[in-house]
Formats: structure tokens, sequence, C-alpha cells
């Protein structure tokens, strides 16, 4: 089999991946800023990190995962400026911030949970982790990485060299760049904020640096992901716009304070754009999974729809995408119930072969080139085209229904709730089909459109054909 590459936005390559310790892995994603429930575009880079993890997971690796909630210290602007985000959001709805991280945090990991999305081993918050938080910044005025202003402490870029490498940029540039206006307290116009003071922040910690203060975003995600996975991990992932400042800041942080590689590969999301841009609030197309639902889709068919595109490739959704997906994941239900069909009861069963059709190799060397779930999919889809031409032998049946069950393992294609739960057992459906049949011969039609609707309303759909009665599950 091909061995897995991914592409290091670190080193601008693609990389054969050999976590550290062999047959685990360990990584963290930047999560949510849980100001206000997260948008479609938030869980395409969520998605992205349960792609990762199912793909481990389907190829024998056991995950430890981490996805932080960002509750405190993310601010408007990139550059140390505007407000935080959840004290603008508190201030806006005239409600206590907890309030608002509380309530968005619930509906953060209900979509989640109707996404598929396998959970994190650990969602760490910002406001439980000040003190770790606290303790690396000591650390790093220790050793000479920072400075205080005042009750404010801020990181030296100058004093770490690579500070740049992850992003491409160069101090001098940042530098030259940077506005007038800048903060002038700060020594050089590049370094960042670790820790703030501000008497009216909502959200704030009496500490050694002073009576209010509250962390930078970028020490949030240092803090955490050390805390949990050692200062030394496999992976860590974001949407394309965390390269810079905020995974570059990490790396400055963690460096600094432990003096070891921080992470050996990075990977980033391209951003999700709606109807041709930047999803905004005036075009009043910041999209919620409720909006999805409420035009009659399932939220599956998003994932779907993000599923078919390349990570690294644009997802523009518009309606439209999103139908075509919709159509495209019931094609490959229906494929999938058919195939279930045809190797349902005793006559037809077949043992799986080898698993080893061309379609299988096909799927596994896509994924296994940085994560080509789109080429992953289109071949499911050529075995679809076969099918439908030809048909197929048991055996051969057999194989194609295992690859389409391995790519729901790790793509969450289909509805794994209503699969499992409720459902009726195979031989009570195969018996309610005989009965049917049997009403039939007898032309007791009352009683076989009454098994008929028993069996639809259990999501059952019946095939009458030249050959007898086939059955699969909606
Ligand atoms: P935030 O809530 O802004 O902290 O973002 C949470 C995650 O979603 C981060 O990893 C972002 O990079 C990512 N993200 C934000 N917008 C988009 C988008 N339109 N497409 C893909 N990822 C995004
Ligand atoms: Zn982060």
């Amino acid at each position: 089999m091909s061995q897995l590459r991914l592409y290091n936005t670190l080193t601008r390559r693609l990389q054969p991946f050999v976590p550290q310790e062999p047959g685990k892995v360990k990584m963290y994603h930047c999560g949510p800023t849980v100001y206000q429930r997260p948008h479609i575009g938030n869980y395409r880079a969520f998605l992205f990190a349960d792609l990762l993890r199912r793909t481990f997971e389907a190829s024998g690796l056991e995950v430890l995962q981490v996805m932080n909630l960002t509750d405190v210290g993310h601010l408007v602007g990139d550059a140390d400026e505007g407000e935080d985000k959840l004290d603008a959001q508190a201030r806006k709805e005239k409600v206590d911030p907890w309030q608002i991280v509380a309530t968005v945090s619930e509906q953060f990991f209900q979509d989640l949970e109707a996404l598929q999305i396998r959970p994190a081993h650990h969602y760490p918050k910002a406001t439980d982790h000040i003190e770790e938080m606290v303790a690396q910044i000591e650390v790093l005025l220790e050793k000479g990485h920072a400075y205080r202003v005042g009750d404010n402490v801020y990181f030296d870029v100058h004093s770490f060299p690579d500070y740049g490498r992850l992003s491409g940029n160069k101090v001098a540039d940042l530098e030259a760049g940077a506005r007038v206006e800048v903060n002038q307290e700060k020594r050089h116009p590049a370094d960042f904020a670790l820790w703030k003071s501000d008497p009216r922040h909502l959200m704030k910690w009496k500490t050694v640096f002073g009576e209010h203060g509250f962390p930078g975003w970028h020490i949030e995600c240092s803090a955490m992901s050390m805390k949990y996975l050692g200062d030394s991990f496999d992976l860590h992932t974001g949407g394309e716009d965390n390269v810079f400042p905020h995974h570059e800041c990490e790396i400055a942080q963690a460096e600094g304070v432990s003096g070891k590689t921080f992470v050996n590969l990075w990977m980033h999301t391209k951003f999700l754009q709606v109807d041709g841009g930047k999803m905004s609030k005036s075009l009043g197309n910041v999209y919620s999974l409720d909006d999805l639902e409420q035009r009659g889709f399932e939220v599956l068919d998003f994932r779907f729809l993000v599923l078919r595109a390349h990570y690294r490739a644009s997802v523009n959704f518009t309606w439209k995408a999103l139908q075509g997906a919709a159509e495209a994941r019931k094609n490959l239900h229906d494929f999938r119930g058919r195939l279930q069909a045809q190797l349902r009861g005793p006559a037809m069963q077949a043992e799986a072969g080898e698993h080893s059709g061309p379609a299988r190799k096909a799927f596994w060397d896509a994924l296994h080139d940085d994560l080509n779930t789109s080429a992953a999919l289109a071949a499911l889809f050529e075995l679809r085209n076969a099918y439908t031409q030809k048909g197929m032998e048991a055996t051969e049946a057999a194989d194609a229904l295992d690859l389409l069950n391995l790519a729901d393992d790790i793509f969450g294609l289909f509805d794994q709730e209503s699969a499992d739960s409720g459902d009726l057992p195979d031989p009570e459906i195969d018996a309610l089909v005989e009965e049917r049949n049997q009403a039939r011969r007898n032309r007791d039609f009352a009683r076989s459109d009454q098994i008929r609707d028993q069996l639809a309303a259990a999501g059952i759909v019946l095939e009458d054909g030249p050959e007898g009665t086939l059955w699969h599950r909606a």
C-alpha cells in the first residue's frame, strides 16, 4: 500500500507522515471563538480535523486529539487591536459573556454531533487555563523572550530568530509595513501581546502581572496544546488565516518556553467561500447549519460538499453546489443499498474476497496523496458507474460494499443514527417481504399494501423486479 504523505505548511512540501511515537498520533486543532455560533466556513476547518482523525484511525493508529474553545482574548483585529470578540458581543447583547460562552459552546457541540464529527479527547477552554498561560509567560520573561510594560506583557520577536518561518514573513518587512499608530509601548512594532491589562474588560483576572488582566489569544493555544499533548507533538491544524499571526506566534512562544520543536507538521484548510467571496453579515450569507436544514438539506450534504474538494482547494458554497452534493451523496447511498440488497439472502451470501480491487487501491492512493478526498470519492463513483453499466458478481459486489463501508467510516457519508438505531433486523424484514409476496400471490392486496407501508415507515424501500423483491434501507 502507498504511504501517507501530507503537505506541511512549515516546509512547503509533501512529506511522509511519521508519528513521533509509532502507532500514535497527537494533534491539536484551533477551535471556535465561542462568541457566536460557528458558521459553515468554520465547519470546513473542523471537518478537516475530523477527516485526519478518521483517516488515522482507519489506518490503525491511535489518536489523541485536542480542540480548544477560545472564550477570551481573541481580538477583532489581528495586530493586538480592537475589542475582544466576546467582550464586544456581550456588550452588544447586553448579557454576561459567560452566558454567551455557555450557550454557544452547547450549540457548537450539537453541530459537531449533527455533522458526525468524532468527539475530540479534550476541548479545553481558554478561561480554564489562565494559570498555565501565566506560567508560560513567566518562563518567557525569565528567558528574555518577553518584557513588561506596566501591567502588559509582550513577546519580543527579535529574541526568536525563527519568527516568520511558518508564514514566510520577515520581521523587517512586518515592521516596515506596520501602521504608524501601532501601540507605542512595544519595543518593536512586530512584537505581540501575551498579557493585556484593562480594567474595563468584562472577563479579567488578578495575576502577578496586575489587577485586571486577560491573555492574548496566541498564548492560549500554546498553553493548552502543551498541557494536553506535551512540549512536542505531531500535528497542528487551523484555517489558512491561522498561519499568521496566530500559529507563527504559537511557535515562538512554545519553542521559547521549551527549547524543543513544538510541532512537526502544520496543516491549514483553505477558506470556504460563499457565493464566490467572503461570508459577510452585510451580504446576509453567513450561514449556520440550521440555515441549510431550513432549505430542506441535510447537514451531511454539507459534509459531503466539503469532502468533495481537496482541503487545499477552494470550495465555493452556493445552494446549487449543495444541491449537487446532496444528489451525489444520495447516489452513493442508493448504490450501497443495492449492493446490500444483492448480497442479502442465503443464496447470495458471498464471502468478501481479499478486498484488493483496483477501486480500493485508487481510494487509498488518493487519501495517501495529501488526503485527496476528491479523487477518493471519484474512485467510488467509478465503481458505481461500472455497477450501473454491467452489474456485479457476488464477490465483486461484496468487495464494493466493503469499500463503501470503509469510505463511510472515513468520510461519515451516511446517517449513522438511522442506520444503527431502531432499525428492523434483517431477518424480520426478510420475513415481512416473504409474507407480502405470499399475500400478493393470494391477491390479498390490502395485506400486501399494509406490509409495504409498514416497511416504508421503518425506512425500507422495496423494489419488485423480475427476480423477485429486493429491499434496501432508505
Ligand atoms: P474562529 O472562530 O474565528 O476562531 O475560527 C475557528 C476556525 O475556523 C479557525 O481555524 C479558522 O481558521 C477557521 N475558519 C474561519 N473561517 C473559515 C472559512 N471561511 N473557511 C474555513 N475555515 C475557516
Ligand atoms: Zn489556536
